[in-house]
């Protein structure tokens, strides 16, 4: 698979990314299928002048600095699918690229209990250099994607990557995989009916997170701005930590999404969801 890291998102003006960072758009090309896939915390990375944003490792590569599991299923799902997967460079814990900016839970001062030494006390040019560094960028990689392929006629499906923690208030969360949506049923409704038929399975149906409109950033300003057709998906963490079980976990779900009878039906513009999700122009990226 083809990987490329742009760098052309490092400005003559950037204060956060140096030269010695990686970009904060991973992208890879498992094919030329007009689906994308998309994975906002598929990092643990933090940029070199923040210092680890004082944590420790063992705090940073938990739940709360980024999705387990997520980097081995994205790109092994953008094999199987043979279509594009474009990763956030960086950890949640820098910049949530699915909040939006002026959500106090995009940059957070406390995440699962633990204080976040390095996201206390900053300033608003602080703020604005991680939303125009890494936030502005990531996002900006995906409406491009999106663009191209239907400016060439495509009708993109969306694919949006999460893992989630496996105990929560205490209790181990039963659902090995979980299915959020909320307006857009075209997907989501045969992925789960397929998925229920593996009786080894427990899955969620908007378990343990629903879609949330205005709260989850990334799938609704791209599909459903476009009417896309799409669905948002949570692997639990711990069945997800070597690469061997993601890669097992990744095909479970490609099985059961190539399974669906509809998915020629996923293959339009739904003008309804465009009006049920956001009629306000979007300003945080160029669409
Ligand atoms: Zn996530």
């Amino acid at each position: 698979m083809n990987t490329i890291h742009s760098r052309s998102s490092l400005s003559a003006n950037a204060t956060l990314l140096s030269e010695e960072d990686p970009s904060p758009v991973a992208l890879y090309r498992g094919g030329n299928l007009d689906w994308l896939v998309v994975s906002d915390h598929a990092s643990a990375r933090v940029p070199a002048a923040l210092g680890e944003l004082g944590l420790s490792d063992a705090d940073r590569f938990t739940h709360i600095g980024w999705d387990i599991g997520t980097q081995a299923i994205g790109r092994r799902i953008a094999q199987r699918l043979r279509c594009t997967l474009i990763e956030c460079g960086y950890s949640r814990l820098v910049i949530d690229c699915n909040r939006y900016p002026a959500d106090t839970a995009s940059i957070p001062a406390v995440s699962g209990g633990v204080r976040i030494p390095g996201n206390a006390g900053l300033t608003d040019a602080d703020r604005q250099a991680r939303v125009d560094e890494i936030f502005r960028p990531y996002q900006q990689a995906i409406a491009n994607e999106l663009g191209s392929m239907q400016a060439r006629g495509g009708l993109p499906v969306f694919i949006s990557l999460h893992s989630c923690a496996a105990q929560w208030g205490g209790r181990t969360r039963p659902w090995g995989i979980g299915i959020s949506w909320s307006h857009d049923a075209r997907v989501a409704r045969p992925l789960l009916a397929r998925l229920g038929t593996n009786r080894e399975l427990t899955v969620g149906d908007n378990l343990p997170y629903s879609l949330d409109l205005g709260i989850d950033f990334t799938t609704p300003e791209h599909a459903g701005r476009r009417g896309l057709a799409h669905v948002q998906v949570e692997f639990r963490q711990d069945l997800v930590e070597t690469e061997a079980d993601a890669i097992r976990w990744a095909d479970i779900f490609v099985d059961a999404l190539l399974d669906c009878e509809s998915i020629d039906e996923w293959y339009a513009e739904d003008r309804s969801l465009q009006q049920a999700f956001l009629p306000a122009p979007s300003s945080w990226f160029v669409s």
